[in-house]
This record gives C-alpha cells, structure tokens and sequence, in this order.
C-alpha cells in the first residue's frame, strides 16, 4: 500500500482559524485575519474541537495518492460520500498483468496462500483469454478494412476488455486520487481507525491520519476512532480496547505501528 498526501489547503489551521472568528466576531474578515498568527490559529481550532463546531473545518481539504490497495477497499471507501475519486478504469486500462493484494491471514497459512495464488493466475489467464476471444468475435463483425485501424482496433479492446474484466477479483489491486475536506475526514477516521472497520481501509486511514497530522497537528490532534475523543459508542461489538487505543493515537508517530 502507498499512500501520499500530495496537496492540501495551504495553512489550513490559518483558514479553519479565520472561518471560526468570522463567525464570532463583529469586526471585518481582514482585521480578523490581521490578528490570526500561528499559535492563535491553532488556538481557534482546538477551541472549535471542543465546541463541537465543525463546519468551519470544511474548508481544509486534502489530496491523497493511493495505490497497492484493493477493489474491496475501493467499494468501502467510495461509501464516504463527502469526498471526490479518481480511480483508475478497468475499462481504459487493460488488468492482463493484475496485481493483487494478498490478506495477511491468507499470507500466513500456507496452504490457503498456495490456493489464492493459483486462483489469481487463474483468473488473470481467464481474463486474458476472454478478452481475446471477445476481441475476435467483434473484429470479424467489422469490415475487412476497418480492422486495420488503430483507433478502432484500440475501440473494440476497450469494449472487449470491459465485459472481460467481470471475472476480476476483490483483491485486485487498484489506484486512486481522492480528496476530503476536514470535517469528512474526522469522520472518516473516526469510522475506519476503529477496530471494527476491516484492517486494509484501517491501515489505509491510518497512513492518511499520520500524513494529515504532519501538516495541521492541531486539526488533527483528537482525530482517530470515536473512543479516542469520547466513551466507544460500539457497545456490544465493543473491542474493549479504548485504553490502548487512546495511547496508540495519543502517540502516533509513524506508521510503523501495527496491530
Ligand atoms: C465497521 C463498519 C462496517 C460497515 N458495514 C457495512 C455493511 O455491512 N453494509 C453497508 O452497506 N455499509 C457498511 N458500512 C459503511 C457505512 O454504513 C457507511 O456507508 C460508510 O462508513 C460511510 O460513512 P458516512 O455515511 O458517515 O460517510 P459520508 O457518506 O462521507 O457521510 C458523512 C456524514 O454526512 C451525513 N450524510 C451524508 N449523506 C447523508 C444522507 N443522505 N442523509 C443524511 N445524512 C447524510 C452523515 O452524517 C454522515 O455521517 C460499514 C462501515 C463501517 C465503519
């Protein structure tokens, strides 16, 4: 998995800062600003955390890079509706040399490693031999001359590779960019940093978690799951496990960390 965060707002604590005293303050947005610094900025945006006070954080946004990650992560993530995608095409881009992302479960047992590889060969040849013979069929539909162009040729690929791509797996790996506002994202991590949530999209927000902390340590500071900031609200699917996590989050340094 590779995971980067390659733009954000620029001084995003400076614009969630400004955004709040805009709110609060009788005096014009320029004055306001004048008087915001650094450690005030940060100041504001704490002070909003604790308020509870979270649209003026919708105006920081981040764009991360994502690759090595799977079709399944894709479809969880792609449930977060407050955020923008751009993912790779399975129509556009032929998978006939897919990778795919092996679950560390399956990576431990050997047995059932040894059957989810040839599975995945399987498939990748299933893919291949698909998409020639669909490609066959539509050439020999098409006059003997229009065969020959390029434009065409790469048009029926498509079209070929496009139903051809149904036998592809879960595991199949994929690339996105993806942008967040603030506000989606503590959301975000408040959902998938949990225990509960399935571990690749965990692990996924918790590199974007540290990303984000690097850039605007205050807006992110109480970001993590929910027991992190407040009691756990899974009750009975509880981990039991708040304790270790506020540590683990309180301390989060690098993504080394597993668990
Ligand atoms: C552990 C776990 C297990 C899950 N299991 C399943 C499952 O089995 N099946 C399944 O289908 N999904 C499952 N999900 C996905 C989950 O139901 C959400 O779709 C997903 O987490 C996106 O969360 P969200 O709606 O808060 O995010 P966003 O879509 O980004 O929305 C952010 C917030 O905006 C508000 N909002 C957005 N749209 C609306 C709207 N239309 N109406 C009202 N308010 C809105 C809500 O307050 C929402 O929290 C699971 C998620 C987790 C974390």
């Amino acid at each position: 998995m590779y995971v980067k965060l390659i733009a954000h707002t620029p001084s995003p604590d400076f614009v969630v800062a400004a955004a709040a005293r805009t709110c609060y303050s009788a005096q014009p947005i320029d004055t306001v600003m004048e008087k915001l610094d650094e450690d005030s900025a940060a100041g504001y945006v704490e002070m909003l955390s604790e308020f509870g006070h979270e649209s003026p954080i919708e105006h920081a946004s981040f764009t991360f890079v994502v690759e090595g990650v799977s079709r399944s992560l894709l479809a969880q993530i792609t449930r977060h509706r407050i955020a923008s995608f751009s993912v790779r095409s399975q129509r556009y881009v032929s998978e006939k040399k897919f990778g795919y992302v092996t679950p560390p479960q399956i990576a431990d047992c050997p047995e059932a490693l040894a059957l989810y590889n040839e599975i995945m060969e399987r498939e990748r040849d299933a893919y291949n031999q698909i998409t020639a013979l669909l490609l066959e069929k539509r050439l020999a539909a098409l006059p003997e001359e229009s065969r020959e162009d390029k434009a065409v040729l790469a048009a029926q690929r498509r079209t070929a590779a496009e139903d051809a791509r149904y036998v592809l797996p879960n595991g199949c790996e994929t690339q996105f960019v993806m942008t967040m506002n603030a506000r989606s994202l503590k959301n975000f991590f408040r959902l998938r940093c949990c225990n509960r949530a399935q571990w690749e999209i965990r692990e996924l927000a918790r590199r974007m978690l540290l990303e984000v902390r690097r850039v605007s340590p205050a807006l992110f500071r109480e970001a993590g799951p929910a027991c992190v900031s407040g009691p756990c609200p899974e009750g009975k699917m509880s981990c039991g496990r708040a304790a270790e996590m506020r540590k683990l989050y309180g301390e989060m340094e690098d993504a080394s960390w597993e668990n």
